[in-house]
């Protein structure tokens, strides 16, 4: 799944190649769009913006029109010069949008709408309140009392979930779920409740520098792709290059303890974790045992590509 860097990224690729241009024509293989481009064509428009909003990203054209597109596990965005060939079959073409030098397509995004201003900001999806880790206004302040206020409604609610919730914070996914907690020594089932002020802070601080420094390795980028550079130990070897995401079974880099891994939330998304460094601490009224990982083999150990 595409994390808010990777959209990030995106939609900073776009804005650079498209932001302020005249966008010379539009094409699109949904019927849903291609009814709103007939009414009132996108081409002639001027590209206003292009930003991401979590995992969502909304390129902005003059006259109040907004196309929404959210990659969930499948889709993505490609910037092409023109004429240059794609990397995609055009079967799995969404949307193509183009100016004089490049050709910007989308490819199998899943959710594709126009939207106005109006319309967004009452989709109920598209987040407004998280605070956007990757934004300029983001903050460790910012980033603390966004968990708080939500540790005051849901103290139940499990951190690595909390952390996912695009409402609380925009833009982490599931590989820096797992890193964030791991970095602050906080057990990812813990409830939000138990959580200390400084434990809260170390998220926080680390979601916002992880991040910007994982985008700043893609400077520069042409096309994107999800390939993931992503990396949070310092290390710039592949195998390295994580501290607990993708080594259920092998040692922890810091302690030496077996790292493990659970699928935990509605939605089952692998938790990894150090059972040293992350030791369990149950809220009142939780059973003092801690959640168990997965057994895994060693033997013929396989990396999981799971996420
Ligand atoms: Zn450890």
């Amino acid at each position: 799944m595409p994390e808010g860097d990777t959209i990030f990224r995106s939609a900073r690729a776009m804005q650079r190649a498209l932001g302020g241009k005249l966008c010379t024509g539009f094409e699109t293989g949904l019927a849903t769009l291609a009814r709103v481009n007939d009414d009132a064509p996108v081409a002639g428009r001027i590209i206003e913006r292009v930003e991401a909003r979590g995992k969502w990203l909304l390129v902005h054209f003059s006259g109040d029109l907004i196309l929404l597109t959210h990659m969930l596990m499948s889709g993505s965005w490609h910037l092409y010069r023109t004429g240059e060939k794609w990397w995609m079959g055009r079967d799995r073409m969404r949307a193509v949008i183009r100016t004089e030098d490049w050709q910007a397509v989308a490819f199998n995004v899943p959710v594709a709408e126009f939207h106005t201003a109006r319309s967004i900001e009452r989709y109920t999806q598209v987040p407004k309140l998280g605070v956007d880790v990757l934004g300029d206004q983001y903050t460790v302040e910012s980033g603390v009392a966004r968990l708080k206020a939500y540790a005051a409604e849901r103290p139940e609610a499990e951190i690595a979930v909390v952390l996912l919730n695009q409402r609380v914070l925009a833009g982490l996914g599931n590989v820096y779920k797992s890193e964030v907690a791991f970095a602050a020594g906080v057990n990812p089932f813990r409830a939000m409740s138990t959580l200390t002020d400084r434990e809260l802070e170390v998220m926080a601080e680390v979601a916002g520098k992880w991040m910007k420094v994982n985008v700043l390795d893609g400077a520069g980028d042409g096309i994107v792709t999800y390939s993931g550079n992503r990396r949070t130990t310092g290390a710039t070897n592949r195998q390295d290059r994580l501290w607990v995401y993708g080594r259920q079974g092998q040692e922890c880099r810091r302690c030496g303890a077996l790292i493990q891994m659970r699928k935990q939330g509605e939605q089952a998304r692998s938790t990894y974790w150090c059972p040293g460094c992350q030791p369990w601490l149950p809220a009142a009224g939780q059973t003092a045992e801690a959640p168990a990982g997965r057994m895994v083999k060693l033997v013929g150990r396989r990396r999981s590509t799971s996420c």
